[in-house]
């Protein structure tokens, strides 16, 4: 499905109402911010091809595990985000003709996501049974400022008639998951009321009682002034609204306003949010629409102010860098340590809205570098205070120190499937290397015995409990581990998974002895807590030294795992283009015994610690398992394409670059009807500042290595980097670097020192 919206710098568009692919629109037109979030729905009754999503962040309901066949240390539940009260719903009848979108008659549809004001836009004609019509143009925010709150505005204007038109604003809280597994209503109606212009729901999930509060209001303008309606109240046991009818003349405007506020008892206790939701609501309507919309657009110009990629000479490129920007800053804005970033953000119900290891491995760098490190920091913290349960966690599994969930909503495991929930244990290692990442790009060494140092000593606990000591060859083992790739499971020594580990231990240990010298009553206090023995750091430092890696000698590459090169050595190529996706047209015994792999393993290692590697072996590994990769995981393509960037593949990784941008745009992977692919968004923003830009920190210097694809006349991003913004622009001939805040420092360019003085900027010929 290639081209389906139209290229645009700041916008998605769709120029014709897509029957056939309704569900990936409202996918693409998704709008969240932070706190809650929806597909693209239509507000009116709709009877195409639909999955209603509306989500608040943070309200999940554990659904009882469903697996054909139990294996001790499964999880009683698998969280999901709930599907909620479904806010936007406007019914319309224009001379007693329902519209429908699917079955009616309309001309001139558009819809317009708009990424700079942060909302969506659409207009069409409708054409009754006579003929007659009447344009509708609507307009929806969920606000950036006042997170609670939601507005939209729907106008219809008869072109060629005098109509009689019937409104109705409701508030409906019949909603399931689609995903439920046992097809069960996770909501109870707590209460529904409904009078004159105003109506509430208030919601209790069936577990764990999150309750949620929703409370509706809205203003009826003809021509732009306030009209006179007398509306009539409507309330069955699960919809509230109000029904208001209007004759309107030809040409006339009318306009509705819905207001809508919303929470839940995760921010006010349940006594008072009733309170709090109306007196929101009044707020809201006494701004109006206008002054909440703006109000919103200014957050949205301050978050593109710091976030923005701007790309010259190619508007396909620009488009899918600003939507992936958008939909990240609609996903998470930090300011609430108990939220995370579920891999379909507010846009899907699949992965159930929970934790992944995408947030490390993926997303911080992008809120690292974008957004101040208190945001990034709180994404650290969500785990942190998650350290007793990943405890818990490594206990059950009969092993020491702390195992990550692989998917969570409160620190606890929920996923189901052996060979991940037991055996993708590598997500650990993503964890402590966040905590690298973060100490090493911030400078803030204080996290390290406040937060870091205990849940590196956990996690390296566990590492040590989970090898084994093989005294024939001297060596440690991980045996039993599905990698990155989880086209295999259950293999021996996966590259990837042995080279974090043993990272994973010797930073543990680096950063026991730096605490030590830096923070000595914080070490003395921690070394206590956790009953730290010297014999254990010595035993660490021996699994470091012995870690057995796989290698495989005749193309002098790692080897992805023990026994990867007994398998038929066949390349992407040699597949049949019908067999693609293997993961849709293959079974999966057929993908386990095959060579091909699904996303970026040995290369997520190299692209983690980089440093670590020297060009030649980055390109014979990229040599080696690119042509074996069929990035059939979202988050594949992105490492790929930095690391193709890294050793001068530069055409290479444009078109990876590509591939990962528009991936949900171009539904390259068939599944963005699911939802978006959020976290892998983060993985494009990588490829261009990591990749193109080159961005690493070398000893605490920030190093740029930049190129620019032949494609782009121009590109520019900003960084924040410790207290200094800086503003990189690269050209074709051309690097120039502004310090728009910050002291004079030393930067790194294309190996070369150089210092930028505050509010001063270099010019870099290359
Ligand atoms: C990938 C995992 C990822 C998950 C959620 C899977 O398809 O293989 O690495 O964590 O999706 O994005």
């Amino acid at each position: 499905m290639k081209n389906c919206f139209l290229v645009d710098e700041w916008n998605i568009i769709e120029d014709h109402y897509n029957h056939e692919n309704n569900m990936i629109s409202e996918s693409i037109l998704s709008l969240g911010n932070g706190h809650m979030g929806m597909r693209g729905n239509f507000e009116e009754d709709f009877s195409g091809k639909s999955l209603k999503g509306t989500y608040i962040a943070g309200v999940y309901y554990p659904d009882k595990t469903r697996v054909g066949w139990w294996k001790n240390g499964y999880p009683e539940y698998f969280a999901k985000v709930l599907n909620a009260v479904n806010f936007i719903g406007i019914k319309v009848k224009i001379n007693g003709e329902i519209l429908d979108i699917e079955s009616s008659n309309i001309k001139d549809f558009k819809r317009q996501l708009n990424m700079k004001e942060g909302s969506l836009n659409r207009s069409f004609t409708f054409i009754d049974s006579l003929n007659r019509e009447t344009k509708i143009e609507v307009k929806r925010f969920l606000s950036m400022k006042d997170k609670e709150i939601a507005a939209i505005s729907y106008s219809l204007t008869p072109i060629n008639h005098d109509s009689n038109i019937e409104l109705i604003p409701y508030l409906d809280g019949n909603i399931y998951n689609q995903d439920s597994n046992y097809d069960e209503m996770f909501w109870n109606i707590d209460s529904i009321e409904s009078k004159p212009y105003y109506s509430n729901i208030k919601m209790t999930t069936k577990k764990l009682d999150f309750l949620v509060f929703a409370a509706m209001g809205y203003d009826i303008l003809l021509n732009n002034n306030l009209a006179n309606t007398s509306p009539s109240v409507i309330k069955d046991e699960k919809l509230c609204g109000n029904k208001i009818s209007m004759k309107v003349k030809s040409k006339e405007k009318l306009t509705l306003n819905k207001y809508i506020a919303i929470s839940s008892n995760r921010y006010y206790d349940n006594n008072i949010i009733d309170n709090k939701i109306n007196n929101l609501l009044s707020y809201a309507k006494s701004k109006g629409f206008t002054e909440l919309y703006n109000e919103n657009v200014e957050c949205w110009d301050e978050i593109w102010k710091e976030s923005d990629i701007v790309i010259k000479g190619d508007a396909r490129a620009q488009q899918a860098i600003r939507f992936n920007i958008f939909q990240l800053n609609q996903t998470y804005t930090g300011d609430d340590t108990r939220l995370n970033i579920g891999p379909k953000g507010f846009t899907g119900e699949k992965y159930g809205g929970s934790t992944y290891w995408d947030t490390e491995a993926y997303c911080l760098p992008f809120y690292l570098s974008t957004r101040e490190s208190a945001i990034s920091k709180n994404l650290l913290i969500y785990r942190y205070n998650q350290l007793d349960k990943a405890v818990e966690n490594a206990k059950k599994l009969g092993l020491s120190g702390a195992l990550y969930p692989m998917v969570t909503m409160n620190g606890e495991e929920c996923h189901n499937e052996w060979e991940i929930t037991f055996e993708e244990i590598h997500r650990n290692g993503a964890i402590a290397y966040a905590i690298y990442n973060y100490i090493n790009y911030t400078n803030d060494l204080d996290y390290l015995p406040k937060y870091g140092l205990e849940v590196l000593i956990q996690i390296s606990r566990f590492w040590a409990s989970r090898v084994n000591y093989n005294k024939y060859k001297d060596n440690y083992m991980i045996l039993g581990v599905t990698g990155p790739n989880e086209y295999e499971n259950n293999v021996n020594n996966n590259w990837y998974t042995n080279t974090m580990a043993a990272w994973c231990l010797e930073y543990t240990i680096k950063s026991i002895n730096l605490i030590k010298e830096k923070y000595p009553s914080d070490y003395k206090l921690i070394i206590d807590k956790l009953d730290i023995t010297d014999k254990e750091i010595l035993k660490w430092q021996d699994i470091t030294n012995k870690m057995y890696f796989p290698f495989n000698k005749i193309d002098n590459v790692f080897e992805q795992q023990d026994g990867y090169m007994d398998k038929e050595q066949l390349l992407v190529k040699d597949i049949n283009p019908k067999d693609l996706p293997l993961n849709k047209n293959w079974s999966w015994d057929k993908i386990l015994r095959s060579p091909f792999i699904k996303q970026a393993d040995i290369l997520q290692g190299i692209y983690f610690l980089g440093d670590k590697f020297d060009i030649e072996t980055k390109k014979r590994n990229f040599d080696f398992y690119e042509p074996r990769t069929v990035h059939e995981s979202s988050l594949s393509p992105c490492i790929y394409s930095i690391i193709a960037s890294q050793i001068g593949y530069h055409a290479m990784a444009y078109k990876l670059y590509l591939r990962t941008a528009r991936l949900d745009l171009d539904n390259y992977n068939k599944d963005t009807d699911d939802g978006l692919h959020i976290t892998s968004m983060a993985g494009s923003w990588m490829s261009i500042v990591h990749g193109f830009g080159g961005l690493n920190i070398k000893d605490s210097v920030l190093c740029l290595n930049p190129f620019i694809p032949t494609e782009w006349d121009e590109y520019s991003f900003k960084l924040y980097f410790r207290e200094h913004l800086l503003n990189i622009k690269v050209s074709k001939n051309i690097i120039n670097i502004i310090q728009e805040e910050g002291s004079s420092f030393k930067i790194n360019v294309l190996n070369k020192d150089y210092y930028i003085n505050s509010n001063d900027s270099i010019s870099i010929n290359y």
